[in-house]
């Protein structure tokens, strides 16, 4: 298991962090296996999708802020309940097959990590298992 420690540098974000996944894989010295992808915080959460047109990630942010606008009402008083909505709806981890040592990603697949109350110092859980 690693961690990987992040730090987001808006409000709202969605950082690429394939990178770093891939060489979590590799220093694990896993060929073939599957790796879990973890983030342990509330107002944050983990979701792979297109890393190549940076348009794909601000038109997901865009349509998550229409879907839960900053101000509805909400009953949780630190006033960062948009930010606990958007995580719960984009999930807290991944699951990625490894194959020879490599994440298993499409050719237009990334993995990001998306921030939602930021920016803060973030921790992201990467366990790999298989042989
Ligand atoms: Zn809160």
């Amino acid at each position: 298991m690693q961690r990987l420690h992040i730090s987001t540098s808006t409000r709202e974000q969605l950082l690429d962090i394939t990178r770093e996944v891939a060489e979590a894989i590799a220093a694990s010295e896993v060929a073939e296996g599957v790796a879990v992808v973890y983030c342990p915080h509330t107002t944050a959460g983990i979701t792979i999708n297109e890393n190549a047109d940076p348009d794909v990630a601000r038109d997901l942010l865009e349509t998550l802020r229409r879907l839960v606008p900053c101000d509805s009402g909400y009953r949780h008083c630190e006033g960062n309940s948009d930010a606990h909505v958007k995580a719960t709806m984009v999930g807290s981890s991944a699951t990625i097959p490894i194959e020879n040592g490599h994440p298993l990603l499409g050719t237009w697949q990334g993995v990001y990590l998306t921030e939602f109350d930021g920016p803060r110092n973030r921790t992201v859980i990467v366990t790999v298992m298989g042989s």
